[in-house]
This record gives C-alpha cells, structure tokens and sequence, in this order.
C-alpha cells in the first residue's frame, strides 16, 4: 500500500508503486499540466519516478515554486548541450552543466572541450537548435545503471570526462549506481530531477562565452564555458535581459578605462590592478576620509612590509592552511623562506608583542591599508572584484574580553556610516558562523561559542535584522558581515567584523591585568570598506561611473564659449583650485555644446560656462551633470557653495538654495 500524505494532510492511497505524475493527476488534472517535479520526503524528484510503498509527504512542485527555477535551468543546460552537440559534431565533450540560482546574470552554464572554438556570433545558432529541441518535446528519462555500464556507455560516446566524473562518484560515494537522464539523441551523468520534457523549456537565451579550466584548476585543459538564462516567462527574461544590459552599462572594467580610472597590464601581471591619476583620487579621498574617521576613534596607524617568514603564518595557520591560495614561497637566508603576505594580522600581532602591555593600555587599535596577496586562479580574475594583489582598509584591535562587545559596536557603527555616506543604504547583516562538521576551523570550540554568543549581542543591540550562516566565518573566528545591494539588484559583500579568541592563543599573546597577573587579549578584525580596490570597483558600477562630487577626480570643469573669455576662465579656475576644488579648464576651440557633450561623457558633476556676461559680472553659468543649466551665480559664492558640498561629502546640495526657476 502506498500511502500518499499533501500539504493540507489530506491522504490518497495506492495499491501499487504509483508515478509522482500519476498522483498529481488524480489531485487534479490542471495540477498535473503544470507540474515541474515533486517533493517526495523532502527530496525533489522527478515526475516519472515510481513511489513505493510506505507513507510519504508529497507535494507537486509548479512553475511558482522557487526550487522550480533550478529544474528548469538545469533542463536548459541538457538541452543546450545537446544543441551544441547536435551542431558541433560527436567530437564536443561535454563535462559539467549546473543551474545557478544565485548569480545575478547567468541561470546556468555547460562547459565543453570542443574541437573548434566558439564565436559569440555561434550563440545565436545555438539557440535556434534549442529552439527545435524544445518543438520536438522529447520525454525526459532517468535511467539508473551499473557504475561500469554507465562508464561503457559513455566510452562508446567518445565521452571521457563523463568516465572520470563516474570514477569519482564511486571513489568518493562508493555508489553502486549512477543515474543517467536522456532526452532523444542526447545522455547525461546527472543526479536530476528534470522536467519531464523538454517542451517544457519556455524562455531562455544564451548570454556569453568564457574559459574555465577543468575543475577550475589551472593545470587541467581550458574549456568553453556556455552561460545562458532561463524563467518559466518570457516577460521574466526580457525584465533580466534588461537588467543584464544595464549591469554592461556600468561594467567597472570598462567604465575605469573610459574615466582612466585604473589598468591591468598585461606586462605587469593577471589581477594587478595599476591605479591611474584619476583613479587614484577616489582612492585617496576615501582613504583620506577613512583616516580621519579612525583617528577620531582612537586607533594609531601602522605600516608593516608586504613580506613575512613563514613561520610567522605557520603559526597564525594562514600557512599551510591558505597554501593554495597564496603564491609560491621564496626561500630565501637559513630560514624555511618569505611569504607575500595574505593577511596583516600577524605584522600587527608582532606590533602588540614588541611591548608589555598593561589593560590600562588596552583597546589597542592599529590600522593600516594593508595590501595583500592571494593567488586566485587567473579565471576567477575580474577588473578590481577579483584581483591578486590588493589593499584592505585593515585593523585589529586588541582589547579586554570585558571591552569586547562595545569595541565590536564601535566597528558596526563605522562599517555603517561608511555604507550611509556612500549611499548605499540597501544592505543586509550576516553573521558568519562556524560549520561544525568542518576541520577548517583552529581553536576550542568555547571560544568559538563565546565569539559568537558576543556578535549576535551586539547584532541584536544595535537593533540590526540578519540572518545566520554556518559555514561563513573566517578560519580563527565569526563574523559579521555587511551584504550590499548595489542600485541594479545584485548583491556584494562589503565591511566585515571578526571576532577572534584564537590568534591572541596562537601568538601567546598578553597583557598584564589589575590583578597583576597576565590575561590573554581578544582581538577583532575588521574593515569597513572590505578591500578599497573591490570597493571602488562596486562603487563604479553603482554610481555607473558619476561618482558624488567629493570623490570626483574633476569637480569642476570651465568651459569658455570662445577664447574671448580664456583669460577670465583663468582665474575661475585659479580661483577653484585655490579654493581646494579640482578643477579643468576646456582649452580647446570647439563649439560650447561639443565642450559640455565632451564633459558630459566624462561623467563631470559641475560644469562652469563663462561668456560675456559672465566676464563682466563676474559670475558663472553653472551646469550640473543631470540636472542641466542652474543659471549664473557669482564666482564667490558658486566656489563657497560647491566648497560645501565637498565638505558634507553629498549630504549638502552646492546649488538647491541658489536654484533660479
Ligand atoms: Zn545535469
Ligand atoms: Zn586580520
């Protein structure tokens, strides 16, 4: 007898092994059109598979549930897959095809080894076989079989990587069976579920071409990687597809050129990023600002060398830990060798160490923007998201464990205030936690509860909602972290707060306390902006390169109508500089209307147009960046008002009062 248990806790029963398909026809017809797949215990499976008996909870899955998404994705990558096999020949290898359901362009992707390689143009192509795939309705089966006849089969495909994938499964699982789905010519190694048939694929489309190494390891062959999107609803993926424009829009690599922000070259390295003059500016002017703010907090700045001895991180257990993330060591005197350095925690941890400390000199607060190390496979490499060598905006404080909870505070509320000013004011609180099945994690597990049990205090304090994540927190402590959604929806990790018992363990570290006997210090890390070279490369996209004036490389530009006017546009521009305004004077002959297109693309927040009228009453016509023509003000009072607004770092408007209608 199978016994059949739905949501409403209604029952149906069977006398025999019963399809989920059938059970969602006897619900109801029109449930069993829409169905996706089902939830059989707790586990997604297919419409086709038998249920045996027993009693079991089940519920039918549709398209508005939202682990339909991830079948529907994945059924598309089969069938792109089969397209590109179908146009490509029986030479293409296909390897790995997962849906994605939480990346902000791509639904899913299929990596090929193939004999010739891909154009973007042959997308187009690609899909028009899908197209037909998805007109043919093939049925969808789940075919379970014999590791070593599974392995025969695909040999007899000419697929090896499909071999080596079942080898793994068996080493790894020692499974007994492995189960293969096929949809007309086409088989895949898949542990599905998938959509009955592929007449079921609505809405997709295929959106780019890269290169992925074979289990993402440098060593192994460079294969095509297919990324495509899809949705039950063609509205869907036209709102993405526009959303994906608007993301190439803002693109920060490409942005960075055009605003000669900053280059990677080639001739220097892979995720290097080389800060140009302008670039360097917003650098500056956030660090500067940042500075300021630490100083006002009470931390000492520090600067430490971008190497270390190995032990040093030996004993942190950055090293060997982090090994295959750093580069190669150097081996250099009588010592085991130098590390670039990943972290800057063990540099300052020696700072704390070189003197007795007492807690009356405690919280101790060293900050450095810190540049680090990390070998990131040249795949992973993106503009100033994913890079190799980069700065943190870094600090560790040291303090009592009493001390605790108000310096962790402390750290939220800058983290907070860095958010705010910058305008982005969309975020979410994550805290980091442990998983406590993993190994990755130094120190006692007391420690770790007490960590936590302190940041989820303090979380709650400051009155912040958040979510908890196992498996999230940093080797030796949790973590707070803060998720960013930038203005187009996606999702970035920004300012981090992590709270460590276990390093102070590590390097014996000490203080003496009132009752004159030694006690171990906590420490935190934390940095606000995460890494200003990946902040700024959010903040391009966010601000699609019309950064706020304050970070603007040019504030201003002065444009003469004519060379009539240069001498007075001179000593606007003199004046403006004096004033502590980057300004640019347009020397060339061209028309006014080129000159202000010309600073328009450049993304300038004010421009200053002089003319006759304003040579003689000494005033400038200002323009703003979207807002148009704001009308003649006079020279003093347009530098005081735009010296203002740089000041409030755009919490004040230059212009709203001198607005004229
Ligand atoms: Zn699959
Ligand atoms: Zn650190």
């Amino acid at each position: 007898m199978v016994v059949i248990e739905l949501p409403d806790s209604s029952k149906l029963e069977f006398d025999a092994p019963v399809t989920a398909a059938a059970v969602a026809e006897k619900i109801s017809p029109r449930l069993a059109q829409a169905a996706v797949a089902a939830d059989l215990d707790g586990r997604l499976i297919d419409l086709s598979v038998a249920i045996g008996a027993g009693t079991h909870r089940f519920r039918v899955l549709t398209d508005r549930d939202a682990q339909s998404l991830e079948i529907l994705r994945h059924t598309t990558a089969h069938v792109m897959a089969q397209a590109v096999l179908r146009l490509y020949g029986q030479k293409v290898q296909y390897t790995i095809g997962p849906a994605l359901t939480d990346d902000f362009q791509y639904g899913f992707y299929y990596d090929f080894d193939l004999p010739e390689p891909l154009r973007a143009e042959d997308l187009e192509t690609i899909e028009q076989e899908m197209a037909r795939i998805v007109a043919e309705d093939l049925p969808i089966r789940r075919v379970e079989l014999p590791p070593d006849e599974a392995k025969a089969r695909f040999a007899k495909l000419g697929q090896d990587y499909k071999a080596e994938m079942i080898d793994d499964l068996v080493r790894a699982e020692s499974v007994e069976t492995v189960s293969l789905y096929e949809q007309g010519d086409f088989t895949d190694l898949c542990r599905g579920p998938h959509l009955p048939s592929t007449g079921r694929v609505k809405a997709f489309k295929l959106i780019s071409l890269a290169g992925a190494y074979w289990r993402g390891d440098e060593a192994n062959k460079m294969l095509t990687r297919v990324y495509g999107m899809a949705f039950f609803d063609k509205a869907q993926l036209a709102e993405h597809m526009e959303r994906v424009a608007e993301a190439r829009k803002r693109d920060h690599r490409i942005l960075g050129r055009q605003l000669g922000l900053f280059l990677i070259s080639d001739a220097v390295g892979p995720g290097l990023p080389l800060w140009l003059p302008k670039g360097t500016i917003i650098r500056m002017e956030l660090e500067g600002w940042l500075r300021s703010e630490l100083l006002q907090r009470g931390y000492q700045a520090v600067i430490t060398p971008h190497i270390g001895k190995i032990g040093l991180y030996r004993t942190s257990g950055h090293y060997p830990y982090y090994e295959h993330g750093l580069f190669p060591t150097m081996p250099i005197g009588d010592d085991d060798g130098y590390l670039l350095k990943p972290m800057n925690c063990p540099h300052h941890i020696q700072i704390y160490k070189a003197f007795q400390r007492s807690y009356r000199d405690l919280p101790i607060r060293l900050s450095e923007f810190g540049t680090v190390y990390r070998f990131e496979q040249s795949g992973e490499l993106s503009g100033l998201t994913r890079v190799r060598g980069f700065t943190q905006d870094d600090a560790h404080i040291f303090c009592t464990p009493e001390q605790l909870e108000a310096e962790i505070t402390s750290c939220v509320d800058l983290t907070q205030l860095v958010l705010k000013t910058l305008g982005l004011t969309d975020y979410r609180v994550r805290i980091g936690l442990r998983d406590a099945a993993s190994d990755k994690y130094i120190g006692e597990p007391a420690n770790w509860d007490r960590a936590e049990e302190n940041i989820r205090r303090v979380v709650r304090q400051v009155g912040l909602t958040y979510t908890e994540e196992p498996g999230e927190a940093a080797f030796y402590g949790p973590k707070i972290d803060f998720v960013v959604t930038d203005c187009i929806g996606r999702e970035w990790q920004l300012g981090t707060i992590q709270v460590d018992y276990n390093l102070p363990e590590r390097f014996e570290m000490e203080y003496t306390g009132a009752d004159n006997a030694p006690h171990r210090p906590v420490m935190i890390h934390r940095a606000p902006l995460g890494s200003p070279e990946r902040f700024i490369g959010i903040l391009i996209e966010h601000f699609a390169g019309a950064f706020p004036l304050w970070l603007s490389p040019v504030q201003v530009a002065i444009l003469p109508v004519s060379e009539r006017f240069d001498a007075y546009a001179n000593e606007v521009a003199d004046a403006a500089r004096a004033a502590g305004i980057r300004a640019e004077l347009d020397p060339t002959a061209d028309k006014i209307g080129a000159k202000i297109r010309r600073w328009t693309l450049e993304k300038v927040p004010y421009m200053l147009v002089v003319g006759q009228r304003e040579t003689d009453g000494r005033t400038v016509a200002v323009r703003e960046r979207q807002a148009g023509d704001l009308g003649a003000v006079p020279l003093e009072q347009a530098l005081e008002a735009l010296g203002r607004e740089i000041r409030s770092r755009g919490a004040e408007t230059a212009f709203a009062a001198e607005m004229t209608p």
